[in-house]
């Protein structure tokens, strides 16, 4: 991650770059943003510039070892401090760590927890993640320039690790930087809050967000426009709300096939359909038997001409106006309770391709009633 890479914010970059050419980096620094706004990207990007070997005005510079390293997070002078769970401290998921950072941008705690499986874990900085630190720090700066720590949702950090960390943050060791990267500094010791020098990271301005959805999505002016309104000023937001309408467009596209398969009683068809939708993996084919009930719903409505009950988007009621007959009074309950029955199913990991195809020559019977 560069600045170059992070996108807006071009004020407090400035800022930091200027604490860097006016020789006064402060060595606790606390960012604070909501999120989604970059506030960890822009963290590590500072920590990349302040151990480069050739920093130009306004970026690393790319080829130097200390850049090098910092492209896989392996330099020997960068530390990360995060929630993690089972009572472990973050050495023991550092491999995942760099995966996950490296690959996610603009990611949140959720998705941080999801990707370790945390199942219903809270992530928590234990008690015991202030000694694996402590040791870190005791060694001398492998490459002579200044050690990093960077911190993220120090909220989690469990009080006796916070305590032990204190006088770090007060007197760090000579070239020793940290960087707290918080969602929510209410929640911080005022100890804490008072060691620390604190920079308010904004929220994005939607234009910027409109603009990037554009240009790294390929996603056309007036959605990237609807989508950068909705999503508050973080990226974050932005990019699940892409993933949700590219969901959604595949769903629609899965729904009209089988219905009009099923009417039309294509087996053939109706069996590649199976083994398409088992190859979606099975979270995405509960989500998808979740969107069928819903399209199910909406068409009944549509169907008794309640137009004020409907929540259907153009593309769904398009398809709607000529298949809304199809479902009414003497078959809405039959097919719900089919698509619930394979939604059970699929909640009890039996074979997809079986419990789909069932679900469809079911649909078959149904549909003509
Ligand atoms: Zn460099």
């Amino acid at each position: 991650m560069y600045f170059k890479d992070i996108l807006g914010q071009d004020r407090i970059k400035q800022e930091l770059l200027l604490q860097y050419k006016e020789g006064r980096v402060a060595h606790t620094q606390l960012f604070c943003s909501a999120k989604g706004v970059g506030a960890f990207e822009l963290a590590l990007a500072y920590a990349r510039y302040l151990n480069c070997e050739h920093p130009g005005a306004s970026d690393s510079c790319r080829v130097c070892p200390s850049c090098i390293k910092f492209n896989k997070l392996i330099h020997p002078d960068l530390h990360f401090i995060f929630p993690v769970i089972k009572a472990k401290i973050c050495d023991d998921y550092l491999a995942d760590w760099r995966r996950f950072v490296l690959s996610t941008p603009y990611f949140t705690l959720e998705q941080w927890l999801n990707y370790i499986q945390a199942e219903n874990a809270q992530g928590i900085i234990y008690a015991k993640e202030s000694e694996s630190l402590l040791e870190k720090l005791s060694f001398k700066s492998s490459q002579g320039k200044y050690k990093t720590t960077i911190i993220w949702l120090p909220e989690k950090m469990h009080t006796v690790c916070a305590n032990k960390l204190l006088k770090l943050f007060e007197e760090p060791p000579k070239n020793t930087i940290f960087i707290l990267v918080s969602q929510e500094p209410e929640l911080l010791l005022p100890t804490i809050l008072s060691r620390t020098q604190r920079i308010d990271i904004p929220k994005l301005k939607s234009e910027e967000i409109a603009g990037y959805l554009q240009q790294n999505y390929g996603i056309d002016p007036t959605l990237s426009k609807s989508i950068a309104h909705i999503s508050e000023g973080s990226l974050n937001k932005a990019l699940a709300e892409i993933q949700l309408n590219e969901d959604k467009s595949l769903f629609l596209e899965l729904f009209i096939n089988i219905m009009r398969n099923a009417y039309a009683k294509k087996v053939k068809e109706i069996k590649a359909w199976s083994e398409q939708v088992a190859a979606l993996g099975r979270e995405k084919q509960k989500q998808l038997l979740t969107y069928c009930q819903y399209m199910i719903r909406e068409n009944f409505i549509y169907n008794i001409q309640k137009p004020e009950l409907n929540y259907m988007n153009d593309e769904e009621k398009r398809f709607s106006k000529n298949f809304s007959p199809f479902i009414n009074e003497r078959n809405i309950i039959n097919i719900m309770k089919e698509f619930n029955r394979a939604q059970q199913h699929i909640e009890q990991n039996a074979n997809a391709k079986m419990v789909f195809f069932d679900l469809a020559l079911k649909l078959i019977v149904q549909i003509k009633q």
